[in-house]
């Protein structure tokens, strides 16, 4: 096999898995999420889709010797319909904090609150 053919094939891989990234972040991003209850209240229960959902990314403050910064914290949303506080740690625990953590893009958009 020639360098411009291993080249050519391989360009096609990058832009095949680009279309596939693209399309599996479209169906996640179409999976809903509940309103449930947090220690903000009580959730009215309704379903949202991760796409018309604010993340609110919130931040804590970590004052270590010559190290002052701010790092992320848990994730968050107010329910579209109710407007109640969800946390996100309440709904998928530990383990699905991290992971939308990873996919808070999906959301409609992130805003950043200081805990
Ligand atoms: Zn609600």
């Amino acid at each position: 096999m020639k360098l411009k053919s291993i080249r050519e094939e391989r360009q096609k891989l990058v832009d095949r898995i680009a279309k596939l990234d693209a399309l599996e972040n479209k169906l996640l991003s179409q999976k809903t999420i509940r309103c449930c209850d947090s220690n903000y209240g009580k959730g009215c229960g309704a379903k949202t889709k991760i796409k018309n959902i604010t993340y609110i990314q919130t931040l804590y403050y970590v004052d270590e010797a010559y190290n002052e910064h701010w790092e992320n914290g848990e994730g968050q949303f107010d329910c579209p319909k109710c407007g109640l506080r969800n946390r996100l740690i309440d709904i998928f625990g530990q383990k699905g904090r991290e992971k939308f953590c990873e996919l808070k893009y999906l959301f409609k958009n992130i805003i950043e609150k200081e805990k």
